[in-house]
């Protein structure tokens, strides 16, 4: 299927979510997750209107985006789990690193965004019961390492990132969220202003709608955009 097609269909349903839940359409940011496809699909995306591209490998990313991204004007995301020793590359090529996941990460992406000419984004991925193992299961580490980030110059805290269960069961799905939203209600707290907490990057092309209804502001599409 062309990718205009599958997006002009998502985005129905993203409307239709919006209006259940009596959101704004333009609350929420629609990210093509582009991790093992060809860089022919990037192009295919952008000229469906999708801005806001995530990879999951450093490599990968540089390797797809590198000249793309001094052409068009795109936000590219890390959303894989960042290894210690991709840092200093990862700083180099994203906008913005939704998978910090332990404080060691975010020790390194302090040290190395220096070099950019403007603060790297940083989400904090919590493990909220996707089978894998990423994203932070603890709230304490979550706010050494909030306080972290915002002591950095060099890095900028924009909110919460998390991966929900892959079930059909929509009330464990819900469930994943609204601990994000709680946690964002905390972190808000603690760390103000709230401007620092207010992207919410949940759902995916199996649960976006849920998401849209317990207040997601950015989603992650892979398989339904590029099927
Ligand atoms: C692959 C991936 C996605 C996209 O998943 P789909 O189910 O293909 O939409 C979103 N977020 C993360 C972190 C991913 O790894």
């Amino acid at each position: 299927m062309p990718i205009a097609e599958n997006a002009a269909k998502i985005e129905e349903r993203i409307q239709r979510a919006c209006a259940t839940a009596g959101r704004k359409r333009d609350e929420i940011t629609l990210m093509g997750v582009t991790k093992f496809l060809a860089a022919d699909k990037v192009e295919e995306a952008w000229r469906a209107g999708i801005r806001c591209f995530g990879e999951s490998r450093v490599k990968e990313a540089a390797e797809k985006f590198e000249s793309f991204k001094a052409l068009h004007n795109i936000q590219l995301h890390l959303i894989g789990s960042l290894q210690r020793n991709k840092a200093k590359t990862a700083v180099l090529f994203f906008d913005c690193i939704q998978s910090a996941d332990r404080e060691e990460i975010i020790a390194e992406l302090a040290k190395h965004s220096a070099v950019r000419g403007r603060p790297l984004d940083v989400l904090f991925e919590l493990h909220t019961g996707e089978e894998t193992k990423s994203g932070f299961a603890d709230m304490d580490a979550v706010f050494r390492s909030a306080q972290m980030v915002l002591e950095s110059p060099h890095l900028k805290a924009r909110g919460l990132m998390t991966m929900a269960p892959f079930t059909q069961d929509t009330a464990l799905i819900r469930k994943s969220f609204r601990q994000v939203v709680s946690a964002q209600k905390e972190l808000e707290r603690r760390f103000p202003p709230k401007e620092n907490w207010e992207c919410l990057s949940m759902g995916m092309s199996n649960d976006f709608e849920i998401a849209v209804e317990e207040g997601s502001t950015m989603l992650r599409i892979g398989s339904l955009l590029f099927k």
